[in-house]
């Protein structure tokens, strides 16, 4: 994958301080096309799907909201938590702005969890970008197969 100048751009508003405190690359100091092209590989070996990851996560989302901040059993096997704040945040490749939802899903099975916002669903579904490696929001692509189909 050809560094982009949308990339370029996108990279810039990744370093910590721009969007958020922390910045969406933790330690990870690999070209992001480099990070993306990993990613999109192991989603291929997972078998994960990355618009129906991002529908599921978005659903459990939503059904975590109605708990109001309350952890809530959703379809029997999973928890989860939301957390909202005031605010938005822009995606770093500036094609929208999202409200600052997090989310802790827990699959009760495993008791595996993740960790993630409505930014993080929509960077997987609309950029297949997962977030460096020692981002405290970075989805490993073998835990969102544990959390969400084990
Ligand atoms: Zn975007």
């Amino acid at each position: 994958m050809k560094q982009t100048p949308a990339n370029k751009k996108a990279l810039t508003n990744m370093v910590p301080g721009i969007i958020t405190a922390e910045g969406f690359l933790g330690d990870d100091h690999r070209a992001l096309t480099e990070i993306i092209a990993e990613d999109q590989s192991h989603f291929k070996r997972e078998n994960l799907d990355w618009e129906e990851v991002a529908e599921k996560l978005q659903y459990f989302m939503d059904q975590g909201r109605k708990g109001l901040g309350e952890p809530i059993t959703v379809d029997e096997n999973w928890i989860v938590r939301t957390d909202e704040a005031r605010g938005h945040l822009a995606c770093p490749w500036e094609d929208g702005v999202f409200r600052k939802i997090n989310a802790i899903l827990k699959n009760k099975k495993n008791s595996l969890t993740l960790f993630y916002t409505e930014l993080t669903v929509h960077l997987l579904k609309e950029h297949q970008f997962l977030e460096g490696k020692g981002s405290t929001f970075r989805l490993e692509p073998h835990l969102i197969k544990e959390v969400l189909y084990g």
